[in-house]
């Protein structure tokens, strides 16, 4: 992987590449690319390309329009699928900077930067390692994307390789081609969904590879004549696609969430990071399921959490510890959906963490026992609160988290709350087809 400018420009000759994409997310996590020629790539290297802000949704207000893009160089790779001849085409994912060379605080990289950096000032490095779900859907006879799995096999089949199966294969195939280490990829509970799992990584690379993954994902089922859904719950009564985030703090090269002399052998670390994470849970909740449909997945009777609570054994809970320890000891954080914004997600689970750290807080008691069975006064009893039913609520509770608003900064908070509201009260006034069925004949 290229470090310099001319390492970029050394590969860029060596490669033959025609075409450079500069690739950024937005404030809703939505990935965007600006197609530049090669020609412009000295130029863009430099930082000076200008691209309009006001044209990328959440990025921001008219009057500050102008922004500069700033290429990483380590992020150079070249689109398998566009790896030669004359539309031979790289990518490089940028920092936005404001005209006056200040990072924009609009950008969702910088955000995570920053606490990256706020983590790096307490000796910690962030790694995490994500588990993304997606469905495979059939298309229409317009190309339309459809509901229609591929296939009606289930978790880890192995059924003759059918339509889908084969894509996930060029799907691996493009994303290891692409530098990805893929660790495992099987098809998951629903007909037609599927996993594929990656190596973990420091916060910022594996935000870049989750924003690439989807995309990769998305033009791979393209070629493939589907669409690929990375919805949280694409259709009812079937399961939701979640995005598990395995996390844990490293000093240096060693796993600071470790410690043999403990009785589950977890630092203090990893258990103020724990409190943190379940303290600022429902602010977060806001971050890491985002849209309206993120709530129809988190709801009893799938591997999806609905309450506040942690366990080394079970996996209903919103927060497990699997049982590896060593350089693997890990939390995993399993209400995230891949709808979210990686690089806000990484931001707020840190800081929620961070700050249970330097707040010293304790977790509560783990829950062995099946939550989902509980009665609420059980519940109760050993202080498990319920995470946001809805955006509605998950917005309430982000409004009240002064240290997840500040992990996001005025300006992000400003617009992604907004843009939510809007959202949210769009959905809740509509008449939903559900409600036709219910009332219409009867009241
Ligand atoms: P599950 O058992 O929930 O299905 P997987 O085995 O599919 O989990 O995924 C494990 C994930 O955890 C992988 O992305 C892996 O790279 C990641 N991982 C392993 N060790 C660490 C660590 N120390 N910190 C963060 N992530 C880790
Ligand atoms: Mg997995
Ligand atoms: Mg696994
Ligand atoms: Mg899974
Ligand atoms: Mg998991």
């Amino acid at each position: 992987r290229p470090r310099t400018k001319d390492e970029v420009m050394a590969k860029v000759k060596e490669l033959g590449v025609r075409f450079i994409r500069l690739q950024l997310t937005d404030i809703l996590g939505i990935t965007k690319n600006v197609d530049i020629p090669v020609s412009q790539l000295g130029k863009a290297l430099d930082g000076q390309i200008m691209f309009d802000g006001s044209s990328i949704e959440g990025f921001v207000r008219i009057e500050e329009s102008d922004m500069l893009l700033r290429p990483d160089p380590s992020t150079f790779v070249v689109y398998p699928w566009l790896e030669s001849g004359a539309t031979a085409t790289a990518r490089l994912i940028c920092d936005v900077y404001n005209p006056d060379g200040t990072p924009f605080e609009g950008d969702p990289r910088n955000c995570l930067r920053r606490q990256v950096e706020a983590a790096k000032a307490m000796g910690f490095t962030f790694n995490v390692g994500p588990e993304p779900e997606f469905y495979l859907f059939e298309r229409d006879a317009e190309g339309k994307p459809t509901t229609r799995p591929t296939d009606k096999a289930s978790y880890f089949d192995l059924a003759p390789l059918d339509q889908g199966e084969e894509t996930r294969r060029d799907i691996v195939v493009a994303l290891e081609k692409m530098g990805f280490e893929i660790e495992a990829s099987h098809h998951e509970v629903g007909p037609g969904q599927h996993e594929i799992d990656f190596k973990y990584a420091d916060a910022i690379t594996t935000a870049d590879n989750i924003a690439t993954f989807r995309f990769v994902v998305r033009t791979i089922a393209i070629q493939h004549g589907l669409h690929a859904s990375f919805m949280p719950k694409p259709v009812y009564g079937i399961p939701g696609n979640g995005m598990h985030l395995h996390m844990s703090l490293f000093r240096g090269n060693e796993n600071a969430f470790y410690d043999p002399s403990t009785p589950n052998q977890l630092s203090d670390v990893a258990m103020h990071f724990l409190a943190g994470l379940l303290h600022h849970a429902p602010a977060v909740t806001a971050i890491c399921n985002p849209l309206v449909n993120s709530y129809k997945r988190l709801v009893p009777g799938y591997e999806a959490p609905v309450h506040i609570a942690w366990s080394e054994q079970n996996r209903s809970p919103l927060v497990r510890i699997p049982a590896r320890r060593g350089l693997s000891t890990r939390l995993e954080f399993r209400s995230p959906d891949p709808s979210c914004n990686p690089y806000l997600a990484l931001a707020v689970t840190l800081a929620a963490g961070l700050d249970g750290i330097r707040k010293q807080m304790e977790p509560p008691a783990p829950v062995h026992r099946n939550i989902y069975r509980m009665t609420d006064e059980e519940r109760r009893e050993l202080g498990i609160r319920p995470l946001p039913g809805s955006l509605g609520q998950a917005l309430d509770a982000l409004r009240e988290d002064e240290v997840i608003q500040e992990a996001l900064g005025p300006h992000i908070y400003a617009h992604f709350l907004e843009a939510k509201e809007v959202e949210w009260e769009i959905y809740r006034s509509q008449v939903h087809q559900w409600e036709l069925d219910q009332y219409l004949g009867v009241f």
